[in-house]
């Protein structure tokens, strides 16, 4: 089955949902035209299409694996590796100054779901480029900006991110990585980092690796963290690579997914320490990493997106395709298309539901990151970052559980032959599973939403939030569309758990803590259904004000979703709040021994 780049989705998503095209229309991107915005994700479609599908299943059969200490890829991933840089594609987001195009986060997410979409193993590597070459332009110095960034931007060289350790993943105080100051300023850096994705490949002449570290007098737990570049090949003055860095990868791990992507054991300083620099000020280096992981939370959110899609567009056409049993009105001894049965139309629905949905919220939440970036209001840009920071967490987990809850679905629809690889429907679901793990588990994602972002401002966020939500209701209701069945009530249902378990939440912050992060995980889930019906919403009331508005599809799917999917608020609710009870009570003991 090929792969069809979702533009037009993504397009009414990114516009009538998010807002985007007001905000190209109102000039905040310079000289950025909505024309413009199309023509790069049409482009960008038909690269994915074209150049990374065909390639997924190869990667799949074919991992990546060490041959005498170097990391071998298919030549078709360093063929398509070639053209993405020679296309652009890789300099999209990155800084003017350094030779990328600065183009908005809204349309570098929404390419992603594209490059992910299609091979989500090839699109990690440009991810973790992509957040390298943000710590380096934040922080580092413009020695350091000079010689790595421009290569970086092009894509000549790659990046990689390294915070994990054998026993320091989601809990990082105890890393133990050292860096040792030298006369000349650079550092000697030893230890052991675990799963690195793109920690080696053969795709570029070089790697820049950051990479977390502690000076040998930093202060213990996360405050004595600092971050430090670190090549595979030292640059010369002249730009040209000089010798080989002490750092090297001495395993590949197997995994369940992504198998096109080598994740690495890298060991640091097995001939006396691998030397690097330090980005920015001694102990800040967790500090820079949370700031910039925001964006790639969002990224993995948007990976989930991405296959989600694939997985529906693979299910879908094997459902036309695939014939068993009979339905009413036809003779008992012909066989229908499996997509007549109301059951798998069901499980098609629900997909192409559950991937609108978590596809608006990371595409609000883009725009709250592009408005908090470039509006020329001061108290607009505060509100919209509130906002992004409070969207973050729910898009990385609602993103990544879609794309592993619709891969699963997506097998199911192929009976027995989704089991078995050949279909390629398996291979969605065991590269989605990663996505809810890396970048901060989704368990520590709800550890965020409630323990930090819903008390941001004093609470303010959320209630404005949910403000925006209501809203939105009071308008679907007020409008009295005959094609929008029960939504207004639905919503409005969903709304009222939101702000419910938010109060709640919020209360339990100060006089429980642990209560309140025992519902975190279902809160997160609740948050998603109901932001994710009023955002489909906001579509459907656009497509019924305006003429070109999209048509039926969009009234269609925001009413499905809030008939079918935003109800199962009512069932989380106790979950949020009564789950401590189990949880924290001698209860679990008696259940878990
Ligand atoms: C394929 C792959 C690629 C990766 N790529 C990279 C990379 O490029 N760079 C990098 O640095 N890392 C990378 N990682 C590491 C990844 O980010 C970690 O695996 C992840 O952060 C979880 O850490 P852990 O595996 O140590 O799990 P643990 O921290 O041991 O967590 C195990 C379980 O306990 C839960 N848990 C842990 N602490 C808490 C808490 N305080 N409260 C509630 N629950 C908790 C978790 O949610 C999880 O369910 C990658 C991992 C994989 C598998």
């Amino acid at each position: 089955m090929a792969y069809k780049a979702p533009v037009s989705d993504m397009l009414f998503t990114l516009n009538r949902i998010a807002g985007f095209s007001r905000h190209v229309d109102a000039g905040l991107f310079e000289d950025l035209d909505n024309a413009t915005v199309e023509a790069i994700l049409e482009e960008a479609g038909r690269f994915a299409t074209e150049q990374l599908a065909p390639i997924n299943r190869e990667g799949d059969e074919h991992p990546a694996r060490l041959e005498a200490g170097r990391v071998v890829l298919p030549e078709s991933w360093k063929s398509a590796y070639r053209a993405f840089c020679e296309a652009g594609w890789n300099a999209l987001p990155g800084p003017k100054q350094f030779g990328g195009q600065e183009l908005p986060v809204s349309i570098s997410m929404a390419v992603a779901e594209l490059w992910n979409g299609a091979n989500m193993a090839f699109g990690l590597n440009p991810l973790l480029t992509q957040a390298g070459i943000e710590a380096l332009f934040r922080y580092g110095s413009d020695e350091l900006k000079n010689r790595y960034l421009p290569k970086m931007v092009s894509g000549e060289w790659t990046g990689s991110m390294q915070l994990t350790e054998p026993h320091a993943g989601s809990d990082l105080r105890f890393l133990k990585t050292r860096a040792v100051p030298q006369d000349d300023g650079s550092y000697r850096v030893t230890g052991t980092k675990i799963f690195i994705t793109f920690g080696d490949h053969p795709l570029t002449d070089n790697i820049v690796h950051i990479v977390l570290a502690r000076l040998p007098d930093a202060p213990a737990g996360t405050k004595g963290i600092s971050m430090f570049l670190i090549p595979k090949f030292l640059v010369n003055p002249d730009g040209s690579l000089g010798e080989r860095n002490d750092v090297h990868a001495a395993k590949l791990e197997h995994k369940l997914g992504i198998h096109g992507s080598p994740t690495c054991v890298l060991n640091y300083g097995d001939s006396g320490g691998a030397i690097g620099w330090m980005i920015g000020e001694p102990n800040r280096g967790l500090q820079y990493m949370f700031i910039m992981m925001n964006q790639a939370r969002l990224g993995v959110g948007v990976q989930g997106v991405g296959v989600a899609e694939h997985a529906f567009q693979h299910a879908l056409a094997y459902a036309k395709d695939r014939k068993q049993g009979s339905v009413t009105g036809t003779a008992e001894s012909d066989m229908t298309p499996i997509i007549n049965h109301p059951d798998v139309t069901r499980m098609l629905l629900s997909m192409k539901a559950r991937i609108a949905a978590a596809r608006a919220i990371c595409y609000t939440n883009a725009v709250a990151i592009d408005v908090s970036r470039h509006s020329r209001d001061a108290a607009e840009r505060a509100r919209a970052d509130a906002e992004a920071a409070l969207l973050t967490p729910v898009s990385k987990a609602f993103g990544s559980d879609t794309g592993v809850e619709v891969a699963s679905e997506g097998i199911q629809v192929h009976g027995g032959m989704g089991f078995i690889e050949e279909t390629g429907a398996a291979q969605h679901y065991r590269d989605a599973r990663i996505a809810p793990i890396y970048e901060g588990t989704n368990g520590i994602q709800a550890i965020d939403l409630v323990g930090r972002k819903l008390s941001l401002n004093g609470g303010e966020t959320i209630r404005a939030f949910i403000g925006g939500l209501k809203e939105t209701v009071a308008q679907v209701k007020a409008s009295n569309e005959p094609a929008f069945g029960g939504m207004g009530e639905s919503l409005e249902a969903g709304v009222a758990a939101l702000e419910e378990t938010s109060r709640w939440l919020l209360g339990q912050l100060t006089e429980n803590r642990d209560a309140a992060l025992a519902g975190a995980t279902p809160y997160g889930r609740l948050f998603g259904l109901t932001a994710g019906g009023v955002m489909l919403a906001r579509g459907a009331l656009a497509a019924a004000r305006e003429a070109d508005g999209g048509g039926e599809t969009p009234i269609a799917l925001a009413r499905h979703f809030a008939e079918t999917q935003v109800p199962l608020t009512a069932g989380l609710k106790p979950a949020v709040t009564e789950m401590h009870e189990t949880v924290l009570g001698d209860r679990a003991a008696s259940i878990l021994g």
